[in-house]
């Protein structure tokens, strides 16, 4: 069976091609082409004999992404990508979202999702499986060939829970980050979770062993939504059985391990979220360990009949009039600013394709 080239790591790689007979350093220049230089396939690879393209070509497949179609933004020049892996048998997409000082490539790690989130267009489509760690780093790749723009930051926060496959994550950040390939640094990087008990504890465990210590300032952002719950639970199914004060035991633990302060997402739904006691509990929060709250618009998706998304705008006729959602936006962030803690509103980037927070969907034209 042959393997894909790209899913190796840069000592995988070695070892791979000394058993092929090769010395060792030629494992160095196909990362380096593969990686580095965003080589498009095997053919692609410079500078090596060609009896050992040969040999990979026999032994071997890269499965660099197929575009399907790309998405800009007439707003803000935001890229939206379709990409198909393995033949088309997988789809999945990617945003390359163009900031005001630089650049950050949103990834996905799953092909659809299984957690199901109420707010995300993604939680509305099937499940379908793990992204391997080539196919990961490769949607980085496509985008830098076809836009020329080489990442100054990369997010893991497309389609699919990230936690959920967790060794294909882990194994794309350390190929990242890899001098001979991307080479970005690891704080530029950050992983997102609805938050599941045990695995922010496995991850913290993994980006701080020695073997991983290329990684371990990757960063953490837990899309909190709500300190509450029973809410939490309407928006996000798994959080009935990943409690938040469970969680913040796993936080609390991710950050004494790395170092590295927390994101809180909180996508704004007012009526829901933003009460009196909504902002205490977000204010004490804020004094656990060091983070910051990332504040979210709510970008709209297709929400399936009664649950608690239809609810929350159904019960406010005002929720979609852009003056109210802007002025109690801004009284929210206030009085959290009034009460000292470190709060940012995020900014809303490629709505009109479909390509902002919680939009992905990965549909093909008909
Ligand atoms: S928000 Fe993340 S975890 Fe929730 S359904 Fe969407 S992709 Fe999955």
């Amino acid at each position: 069976m042959k393997n894909d080239l790209l899913n190796f790591t840069q000592n995988e790689l070695s070892d791979e091609i000394e058993k092929c007979g090769f010395e060792k350093y030629r494992a160095a220049q196909i990362f380096i082409s593969l990686h580095g230089k965003f080589a498009g396939g095997i053919n692609s690879i410079k500078g090596i004999p060609l009896k050992l393209k040969e040999l990979l070509v026999e032994n071997f497949y890269a499965d660099v992404p197929e575009i399907e179609n790309v998405s800009v933004s007439e707003i803000s020049g935001t890229e939206k990508f379709l990409f198909s892996f393995s033949e088309k048998k997988i789809i999945t997409e990617s945003v390359l979202i163009a900031g005001k000082k630089r650049t950050a490539i949103c990834v996905s790690s799953q092909e659809g999702c299984s957690i199901g989130c109420v707010f995300c267009a993604t939680g509305q489509m099937n499940y379908g499986r793990n992204l391997s760690a080539g196919q990961i780093v490769s949607q980085i790749y496509a985008v830098a060939r076809y836009t020329g723009a080489k990442p100054a930051n990369i997010v893991f926060m497309g389609m699919g829970e990230p936690l959920l496959n967790l060794d294909n994550v882990v194994k794309s950040l350390k190929i990242l980050t890899d001098d001979n390939g991307l080479g970005i640094a690891s704080g530029r990087i950050t992983v997102s979770t609805v938050g599941l008990i045990n695995k922010i504890k496995m991850f913290a465990d993994l980006i701080t062993s020695q073997e991983n210590r290329k990684i371990r300032n990757t960063k953490l952002a837990f899309s909190l939504q709500t300190t509450d719950n029973g809410r939490r639970e309407k928006l996000i199914p798994a959080a009935k059985y990943n409690r938040l004060d469970g969680i913040y035991k796993e936080l609390i633990y991710f950050y004494r391990k790395t170092g590295t302060k927390i994101t809180y997402e909180y996508i704004f739904l007012p009526g829901f979220n933003n009460a009196e006691n909504d902002i205490k509990r977000l204010s004490k929060l804020s004094y656990m360990i060091p983070c910051n709250i990332n504040v979210i618009r709510f970008h709209p998706v297709k929400i399936k009949k009664e649950n608690i998304m239809s609810d929350i705008i159904n019960n406010n006729p005002e929720f979609y009039k852009e003056s109210y959602y802007n002025k109690e936006l801004k009284d929210f962030i206030e009085k959290l600013k009034s009460l000292k803690v470190t709060v940012n509103l995020r900014e809303s980037s490629g709505i009109d394709i479909n390509a902002a927070c919680g939009q992905l969907a990965a549909k093909r034209k008909e």
